[in-house]
Formats: structure tokens, sequence, C-alpha cells
């Protein structure tokens, strides 16, 4: 049974708790058992919602810093301690942080008794276990929590210098394909490669499994940060190279000057880096990229947007509308069907043109909802026209994150039987893009539109892949030229004979022509000249409302 050393008041040892805090991570704490008494060092106050570094009531004043679900642990075990069933306190549990949060600490401490054998003191040490790790053992590098200490230091001086933030290129396959203590080597051998080339004044620590960080506070700019990533590039080759290539891997870096920063917090300094490195793997992984400012207002004004289409679509799509773009038949040249095209605005933002927000919709899967609700409206919108036109078709574009991730098919099936429209009223706009086109999704989704008599047409044709050997795979019921297509026609010999050539093939395999981006007159007279079979363009109509669209177009023609 251990006792409290005469030498050693409770008053001393307050003093050495106090000398000692600088100089500790940890917090050392005692706890006056019978006078019921608590002093902890005065950083953990700092961190974790204490009400004072000393306190009495111990019991009841530790439920308001602990993780309400683990505070009834925490009493059963002292209540052992004081029922002298334990003398030794060693308890992993959460406090809570200033900002609320669950901390992992873990708290050991001895139980001291008095000369009656009654427990009389709990001293220890609390030490966090969760992220704050200090170094790494397995790259031999120097953890978050000690750059953190580094950039505090220079904090509040005028900071110059660079944070380079190099990140493992798929670093997952690695770890999944060899196993994770082959990981564990890359990563040494990664660090070591950084280590090699690093100068004086360059500090480098480990951040999370496949990232590093090079901090510089010595006013070397990005510059330097370039050659210093080229130099770790070369140094990774030959580490692969002398491995016999046994792996094979890449490293992207985001570098951030601090002269671009305006608010040089340690938290904000490290989204930034993040940003960074996360934009060279946007841009294609095995690259740097210099932290701009305008390229992350860019970043934020996206998510911005996201979180309003977002919220459009959990509050019934509102602020999206179909527009319907009317397509001529240039043998009567008239109205023969339209092409759907959405729209979106908000308060906040105004219009967004397509071009923006469908790439938008698209990464975010967002266009499997947004795609169902137009598809809904056009086949609304048609049944209605049909009143009036009864040969009435419209066209609804569908993205191949649709094709790829949803049952569109299926979809479209059950809208023309929700609206009884028969499949000729509908065609299907797909951007043709080679690449994609071999996919089991898509090939059997232009086998079930076959199956199913429903027409597709082959959207901007002539920009992208063109492939004339997947029409006779596909068999498409048309093609659509893109209007940056037949600009260049409508100004280069060259490509108007290429045009026409086009024209005349896939006449020659029963396929339908649309020509889109007719303007003026003198364009759609030059381009009749190749003997389209459709027209879509401003000249005879811009995408409107359904509104407009009737006044204009079909109360016309059901008139005539
Ligand atoms: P797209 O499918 O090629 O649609 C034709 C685009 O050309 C439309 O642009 C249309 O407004 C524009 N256009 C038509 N005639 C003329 C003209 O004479 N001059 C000029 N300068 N432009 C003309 P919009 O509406 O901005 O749509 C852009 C793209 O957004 C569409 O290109 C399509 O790829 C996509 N998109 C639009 N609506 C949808 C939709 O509901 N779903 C999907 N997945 N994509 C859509
Ligand atoms: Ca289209
Ligand atoms: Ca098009």
């Amino acid at each position: 049974m251990k006792r409290l050393e005469d030498k050693l008041t409770i008053e001393q040892f307050k003093k050495v708790i106090d000398v000692l805090n600088p100089c500790m991570d940890d917090y050392l704490y005692i706890y006056d058992i019978k006078g019921d008494h608590y002093c902890i060092s005065p950083s953990a106050m700092m961190r974790f919602k204490l009400p004072a570094c000393e306190f009495t009531d111990v019991v009841e004043m530790h439920a308001r810093f602990t993780y309400p679900d683990d505070i009834v642990l925490l009493q059963e075990d002292l209540k052992k301690i004081i029922r002298k069933e334990s003398n030794f306190h060693n308890m992993q549990y959460r406090w809570l942080d200033k900002s609320n949060k669950a901390v992992w600490i873990n708290c050991r401490g001895s139980v001291l008794y008095d000369e009656c054998g009654e427990p009389e003191y709990l001293v220890g040490c609390i030490n966090e276990i969760g992220k704050k790790q200090r170094a790494d053992n397995v790259s031999g590098l120097l953890g978050e929590t000690s750059l953190q200490s580094e950039f505090q230091r220079y904090q509040n001086e005028e900071v110059k210098g660079f944070i380079l933030r190099i990140g493992i290129d798929n670093f997952k396959e690695i770890n999944e394909n060899k196993g994770i203590e082959y990981g564990d080597m890359v990563i040494r051998k990664t660090a070591d490669c950084i280590e090699s080339v690093t100068s004086p004044g360059q500090h480098i620590y480990r951040i999370v499994a496949d990232e590093f960080i090079v901090a510089d506070f010595t006013g070397r700019s990005a510059e330097a940060a370039i050659k210093l990533y080229h130099k770790i590039h070369d140094r990774v080759n030959e580490f692969i190279e002398s491995n016999c290539y046994e792996v094979f891997y890449t490293v992207s870096a985001g570098i951030l000057d601090f002269s671009a920063v305006t608010k040089r917090v340690y938290t904000n300094v490290m989204k930034l880096s993040e940003f960074a490195l996360n934009e060279a793997k946007e841009r294609g992984k095995n690259r740097y990229y210099v932290y701009v400012k305008e390229d992350y207002d860019l970043f934020l004004q996206k998510k911005e947007r996201l979180r309003q289409l977002r919220h459009s679509v959990n509050h019934n799509f509102e602020g999206f509308e179909a527009y319907f773009q009317p397509i001529a038949d240039i043998k009567n040249r008239r109205l023969s069907s339209a092409e759907t095209l959405l729209r979106y605005h908000s308060e906040e933002t105004g219009a967004i043109p397509p071009m923006q927000f469908i790439p938008l919709l698209e990464e975010s899967g967002l266009i499997i909802p947004v795609g169902k609700w137009v598809l809904n409206e056009a086949i609304k919108t048609c049944v209605e026209i049909r009143k009036s036109i009864p040969d009435f078709r419209v066209s609804v574009n569908i993205s191949y994150v649709q094709v790829l991730k949803s049952d569109i098919l299926n979809d479209i099936l059950e809208t023309l039987e929700k609206y009884g429209l028969d499949a000729s009223g509908i065609m299907i706009e797909l951007t043709e893009s080679g690449f994609l086109e071999a996919n089991e999704n898509f090939v059997a989704f232009y086998e079930g539109l076959k199956t199913h008599n429903i027409a597709l047409a082959l959207d901007d044709f002539g920009t992208g892949y063109s492939n004339f050997r997947y029409l006779a795979e596909i068999y498409p019921h048309a093609i659509k030229i893109d209007r940056s297509f037949t600009l260049k026609a409508l100004n280069n010999e060259y490509e108007y004979l290429l045009l026409q050539h086009m024209v005349n093939m896939s006449h020659s395999v029963d396929l339908k022509l649309c020509i889109e981006g007719i303007e003026t007159k003198d364009e759609l007279d030059k381009i009749c000249g190749i003997n389209p079979d459709y027209i879509q363009g401003y000249l005879f109509g811009k995408p409107c409302n359904y509104e407009a669209f009737h006044e204009n177009y079909v109360k016309e023609k059901a008139n005539k």
C-alpha cells in the first residue's frame, strides 16, 4: 500500500505540476480523495471544458466535462477505489473539449493511502490517445501535433515560407494489392525520399495515412517548393526502379505559399493546403498545384451551388424548369418536335447556365432525381401538345451518369405508361462518348430502347469521339451535329465538305440528321445545301417554357 511521503505535500505537488506543465503534452493531476479536492495541469483547462484547474466536489464536477455516456463508468471506477477494491485507476474514456467535442483520454493514477490505510490521494497522468500524435513510427517522422506547435511558434510573426503537402496517389490500391505491411514500407521509403532532398530549416511531418507535409518557415517561396517537389518526384522514381518495379506509384503535391494566405491561422493553413493537394489530384495526379485564391473561391462557389441544387431537389425541384426548343423538319420547315432543356435559377444565384450546373448534378449524382423529373415534365408536356399536334415528339437529354448508375430505361417506360404516351412520342438524346459506348450498361440501354421502339439520337456528333463503327452497333435513329461543328462548316470549305460527307454517309445507313445552332437565314440557306433532315436553332426559336412554347408554336400550328 503506497503512502504519500511526508517530504511531498499536496501544495508542493501542485508546484511540481506548474513547473512541468510547459514541458509536456500530458496532464498531471492529484485528487485529494479525503478533502474532495482536485488539481490538474493548467494546460488541461485550455483544452477541455474544465471549470478551473483546481476544484472541489470532484465527482459532480467531472460529470460536467466527461462525455455523457462515460460518466457512469467513471463513477463506478472511482467508487472501487474508495471502497478499496482497486489501488490503480486506468481508464480510457472521453472528455469534452472546449467546443463540446469528445476527446479520448487515457487516465492512469496510483492510489496513495493514509496511515490508517484509507485511500487519501489519487495521483497520476492523463494523455490523449486520439489524434494527438506527436510522431509516427511507420514513417519515422513527426506527426501533426508537432507541426501545429511549430506553426504556432511563427504564428505571431509575419510568416514567410511555404507548406508542401505531398500525397501518395492511389495509396489505397497499394495496400489492397500488396498488403498493409508493404504499404507501410512504401510510406517509409517515401518519407526517406522526402527527407533526402529537404534543406536545412525544412521540417517533415506525416499528416494522415498517405500524406506528408514539408514546412518551410525560412522565407523560401513557391518556386523553391516546386523544385523540391521535382526532386522528391525523381527520388520516388529512383526508389521504384531500384525496387524492380515491384510497385509503381506516383506522388502529387499541393503548395501553399504563406504570402497567398490572408488568415494565417493553423486550421486555415491546413484547410488550404488540403485543398491544394486535392486540386493536384483532381487535375490528374502525378503533378503539383500551387494554391491560388481565385481557384479556392471557385471551389467554394461550386460547393455552395451544389448545396443549393441539393436543397432544390429536396424541396420539390423548386428553381428547376423545363424549357422546350422547337426542331423543324427541313422538308416542310414545320415544327416536328422539341428538345427539352433544363433551366435552373435561385434567388441567391440568379440563373445558372446548364453548362455549369449540369456537370455539378452529374458529379454529385443529383442528375438521377433531376433527370427523372425532367423526363416526367417532358412526357407530360408531350401529351398536352399531342392534343393539338398528334405526331409531336419530345426529345429528352439523358446523362451517361443516369445510364451507368440508375435504371433509366425502366424510368422511361414507367413514365410513358403513367401518362399513356406511345413510345413514338419520345426521343432520347445521348452524347456520344466513344469509350463509354462499349460499357455493358450502355449496351443494355441501347438494346432496351430498340426493343421498346424508342428512338435514340446521338448528340454532339462531330465534337468528340465520333466513330462510324459504333453507329452500326448502336443503330440510332438520328445524329445531331453540334453548333461548334456547324459553325466550322459554315466558315470553312473543308469542314463543309466533311459535313456533307457525313450527311451522305448517314443517309446511306438510313439515319436522320439534325443540324443544331442555326441562327440566321443565311446560315439556313447555306446548310440546306447539304440536305439535312432537321434544323434546330435560334432562327426557328429559342428554348422557352411550356406556356410560351404553346403560344408561339402549338397554337399557331394547330390553327393552320
Ligand atoms: P445540347 O443537348 O447540345 O443542347 C443544345 C444547346 O444548344 C442548348 O443549350 C441550346 O439552348 C443551344 N442552342 C440551340 N440553338 C442554338 C443557336 O442557334 N445558337 C446558340 N448559340 N445556341 C443554341 P443549353 O440549353 O444551354 O444546354 C446546354 C447543354 O446542357 C445541352 O447541350 C445538354 O448537353 C445539357 N442539358 C440541357 N438540359 C439537359 C437535361 O435535361 N439533361 C441533361 N442530361 N443535359 C441537359
Ligand atoms: Ca441535346
Ligand atoms: Ca447538341
